[in-house]
């Protein structure tokens, strides 16, 4: 098998290898390059467009991942069904001009197999999303984990659209004292509003112009918990998400945007963050949005 690709037209290296690739980047960082790092699952959007601009902008060398990480799918129906469209996602990744993408055979990222041991992610990967998809962070935790330790970034970028996501990478940076830094990127969003998502191929476009009703009930509950307590905008919200014919509301939670706590007030925390599931047309639709954030 070949481990490294040269794509003579874009200059852009194409690593199954993570040996090599380790090398490579370390020779990066000692002519002192910043490293920025983008992990993915492939079949990239406009959502993943944005983490790898911002990578470019930000920092001297960029390095992509494409890798469906078997270890966090609880679903393996959803694991078979994941989309692949290695042609066009290698096309924007040369049009943002990437330096490295690691796309690696799962055996080059778990050559002793895959990780039995739980890492201590503070209980953040059990709740809410956690509670519903039994190892799912942890199995996202072992991937990044894994990552870090091939690319060491100086920077790491992750979307906001996965909000325990970034919450659970926190706490998996801070206990492996690991020297990145997570960025977090807002959330891009299809014309209508919906979040973009590469599951959202799997619903027709009618569907996907009507799931827009997620964002808007998301902004109408930011607009409301302003003139009403944060339980009754809440509630009015869940009864109005509930009422869409062929939805099915898995939940609408406001949490602290830290620890994932619920919080039942907006004068609970400093930092209040709504999350949402809904099941429809048969897809698994995340969304979040920002109630209240603390000032930097
Ligand atoms: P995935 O390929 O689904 O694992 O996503 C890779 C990264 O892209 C994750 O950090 C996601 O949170 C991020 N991402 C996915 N969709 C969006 C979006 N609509 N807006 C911003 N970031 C996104």
């Amino acid at each position: 098998m070949t481990l490294v690709i040269l794509d003579i037209f874009y200059y852009m290296f194409i690593h199954k290898s993570a040996d090599l690739l380790h090398i490579e980047l370390q020779k990066q960082r000692s002519q002192g390059n910043k490293i920025g790092f983008v992990p993915t699952m492939g079949a990239l959007h406009a959502g993943h467009r944005s983490l790898l601009e911002r990578a470019r902008a930000e920092n001297d060398t960029v390095v992509c991942s494409i890798f469906v990480n078997p270890t966090q799918f609880d679903d393996k129906a959803d694991l078979d069904k994941y989309p692949s469209t290695i042609d066009s996602d290698m096309e924007m990744l040369r049009s943002v001009n990437v330096d490295y993408l690691y796309y690696p055979e799962v055996e080059d990222v778990y050559p002793n197999g895959e990780a039995s041991d739980d890492i201590d992610l503070a209980g953040l990967d059990l709740i809410h999303e956690g509670a519903l998809r039994s190892g799912h962070f942890q199995g996202v935790a072992q991937v990044v984990k894994r990552f870090f330790e091939i690319v060491q970034p100086t920077s790491a970028y992750f979307g906001q659209k996965d909000f325990q996501q970034t919450a659970v990478i926190g706490q998996l940076i801070k206990l492996c004292e690991f020297d990145t830094k997570m960025v977090v990127c807002p959330i891009v969003r299809e014309p209508h509003g919906l979040a973009m998502s590469s599951r959202n191929e799997r619903l027709s476009p009618v569907e996907r112009d009507k799931a827009s009703f997620i964002y808007k009930s998301l902004l109408k509950l930011k607009e409301r918990c302003f003139f009403k307590p944060l339980s009754e905008a809440l509630t009015t919200t869940i009864k109005y998400l509930k009422s869409i014919e062929d939805a099915s509301l898995e939940y609408l939670i406001c949490v602290d945007g830290d620890t994932l706590q619920e919080v039942n007030d907006l004068y609970d925390s400093d930092y209040v963050v709504a999350l949402t599931v809904v099941k429809y047309g048969g897809v698994r639709l995340l969304d979040n949005i920002i109630l209240k954030k603390p000032k930097v």
